[in-house]
């Protein structure tokens, strides 16, 4: 399918391009949008901008790249690499270099870098510089916010392998920063920031860090010099070499390359960060495509900013949601507020002041299947685990987000019993994602509700499909 429509673009054919961007464009604004949020540019005046350039460019000379596209590559991958270089090269063109390099620090958090950050943070970057370069790429792309499985499908190894690798480092750091009698809580703690402890060692961790203000101290000095960590790893400017993946290589890598070639850019990725980051760049953004697939009966300015609240950038979320409105398009005023959630939830781990949960508590009648789910969502943000719960009656409960929320919900503190009832047949039902809410449920001590940092964590796990829910009701 995609060689006939590359064909046709290379021969110059208009009918191909408006194919073309029919069935790509959205996820090229999508990108767009993603990469200026990323460079404190979320509003929604600027990605039509870099769109109409990028539609432009491709015209007058990107399609010879066009033409190297191999039988393993995929036009969908290739289309978002280049959104993506548009958008960073627009971003180069409209700022100062001096603020692309580094955002000035304001006089606090300089503060904080010299007290906590700096010191341990040092003595951990020269520790992982000891560590082999696979690891080093492993922890690029944690840092850049990959899962485990997309880490290992693009390194071309194993979950177990990666878990494996994550542990040795994170016992290393806990050797390398804390005295031998604490090791065990500093283990845990690192084991936990590298993404790979078990759910109940999160579990504990996090019950722990409410109980004892001490453990929370310990563990906010871990974070913060994790992040100083992560400031030095992904500030400083990676130089291109003759090795470096092109558009197209680095397009048919991710789209899942094999064989010699394959071999020869895993080679090279592991050991080059610019193209580390060029693969996770462009892994993050393909994550918009099941969000963009739901919303192609709607308007454009709704589905970008589904995709865009679907895959963590709330702020060009609300700026497309604003335009979808007031187009009033169907649907605009859900994703606006799903938006807000998202939002909410990156901040202060979502808490609200109460009076913004009126519209919530004060309802007298129960809201209808459709606008149920959100409202628990709404709800169990604002700290209401009760209405929440109210909200979601066992009809709406019967769809896979509505039994999450309620699960959520009963965990939350609404009815601790009910919610380790509803685990236990969680985990002999199918679906992997209520599995894992459900194990995180299980992992707690009787008579404790779910603490609010893994909430937060399980609330922004659903949103997407809450998104596509949605979207998926007719308009
Ligand atoms: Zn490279």
């Amino acid at each position: 399918m995609d060689a006939a429509l590359i064909e046709g673009c290379v021969t110059g054919d208009q009918d191909a391009f408006e194919v073309l961007w029919r069935r790509h464009g959205r996820l090229c604004l999508t990108t767009i949008a993603r990469t200026l949020d990323s460079h404190g540019r979320g509003e929604a005046r600027e990605a039509p901008i870099v769109y109409e350039r990028l539609q432009k460019e491709l015209l007058r000379n990107g399609v010879g790249r066009l033409r190297k596209l191999g039988p393993d590559a995929s036009l969908r991958h290739c289309l978002t690499v280049l959104a993506h270089e548009a958008a960073s090269s627009h971003v180069e063109e409209a700022t100062p270099i001096a603020s692309v390099m580094r955002p000035a620090p304001t006089p606090a958090e300089i503060l904080l870098d010299d007290l906590v950050g700096l010191e341990p943070a040092h003595h951990v970057t020269q520790a992982l510089r000891k560590l082999s370069p696979q690891i080093m790429a492993i922890l690029r792309f944690e840092l850049r916010g990959l899962t485990s499985r997309e880490i290992a499908a693009a390194l071309g190894t194993t979950e177990e392998m990666l878990a494996g690798h994550l542990d040795r480092t994170a016992q290393k750091i806990a050797e390398i920063s804390a005295e031998p009698t604490d090791r065990t809580l500093a283990s845990r703690l690192w084991r936990s920031l590298l993404g790979c402890a078990s759910v109940e060692e999160r579990v504990a961790l996090a019950t722990l860090s409410e109980d004892d203000p001490e453990v929370a101290a310990r563990r906010e000095t871990a974070k913060r010099t994790w992040a100083a960590v992560r400031e030095r790893a992904l500030s400083v400017p990676q130089p291109h070499s003759v090795h470096c993946l092109d558009e197209v290589t680095l397009a048919s890598f991710v789209a899942g390359m094999r064989g010699a070639d394959r071999a020869r850019a895993e080679g090279h990725v592991t050991t080059c960060g610019r193209c580390a980051d060029s693969v996770a760049g462009l892994v993050l953004h393909l994550r918009a495509v099941p969000t963009l697939r739901a919303a192609e009966p709607h308007g454009e300015n709704l589905a970008i900013a589904a995709a865009c609240a679907a895959t963590d950038h709330p702020r060009p979320a609300l700026a497309y949601a604003e335009q979808a409105e007031r187009q009033e398009l169907p649907r605009a005023d859900e994703i606006h507020r799903v938006s807000m959630a998202r939002r909410r939830l990156a901040t202060s781990l979502g808490e609200l002041p109460r009076q913004e949960s009126s519209r919530v508590v004060s309802r007298d009648d129960l809201p209808t299947d459709d606008e149920a789910p959100l409202l628990a969502l709404e709800a169990l943000i604002t700290g209401d685990a009760s209405a929440a719960a109210q909200a979601l009656d066992d009809h709406v409960a019967k769809r896979l987000v509505g039994a999450r929320l309620r699960l959520l919900a009963m965990a939350s503190g609404h009815d601790l019993e009910e919610a380790t009832r509803l685990s236990e047949q969680a985990l002999e039902g199918t679906d992997p994602d209520l599995r894992r809410d459900a194990e995180m449920v299980l992992a707690l001590p009787d008579e404790r509700a779910l603490p609010r940092e893994l909430l937060v964590e399980r609330l922004v796990d659903l949103l997407p499909s809450l998104i596509r829910l949605i979207l998926s009701r007719p308009r």
